[in-house]
């Protein structure tokens, strides 16, 4: 695995987040981005460095709902830079993690992505994201 790609976190209502994290960073977010499949509305912030993802429940039976439901806001993943995304569930896989999505799937941000089971990785939902590369 490579650098922390981003960190997510998940909010009640983006719009709102958005203005905290504009005056918590000093910068606005660069991109929203509406994921359906996973029923999330997406934010990103630049940070020097670092990025900083802010999902909102778009349904209310989505993940980012029950996570809110179960344990309020606050950090909902790390996500990890990877290379080649398949080569890396593999070793995962190999190494007894469990990988909820064996099959990458497309992300926000032009990532393919694949989760790890928190309950493998004391508690931290793991995201593995990588550059959807142009042919
Ligand atoms: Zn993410």
């Amino acid at each position: 695995m490579d650098k922390i790609e981003h960190i997510g976190i998940a909010v009640k209502d983006l719009s709102v987040s958005n203005a905290l994290f504009a005056k918590l960073l000093g910068v606005e977010h660069y991109k929203t981005e509406e994921v359906a499949s996973e029923g999330v509305r997406t934010s990103f912030f630049q940070s020097g460095p670092n990025k900083v993802e802010l999902l909102e429940s778009t349904t209310e039976d989505g993940p980012i709902a029950k996570f809110l439901d179960k344990k309020g806001e606050g950090i909902h993943h790390i996500a990890f830079a990877v290379d080649d995304i398949e080569s890396e569930i593999a070793r995962l896989k190999n190494e007894g993690f469990k990988v909820l999505n064996e099959v990458p799937k497309k992300g926000a941000d032009n990532k393919l992505v694949a989760f790890l089971h928190p309950r493998g990785t004391n508690g931290v939902l793991v995201e593995l994201c990588q550059e959807i590369k142009e042919v």
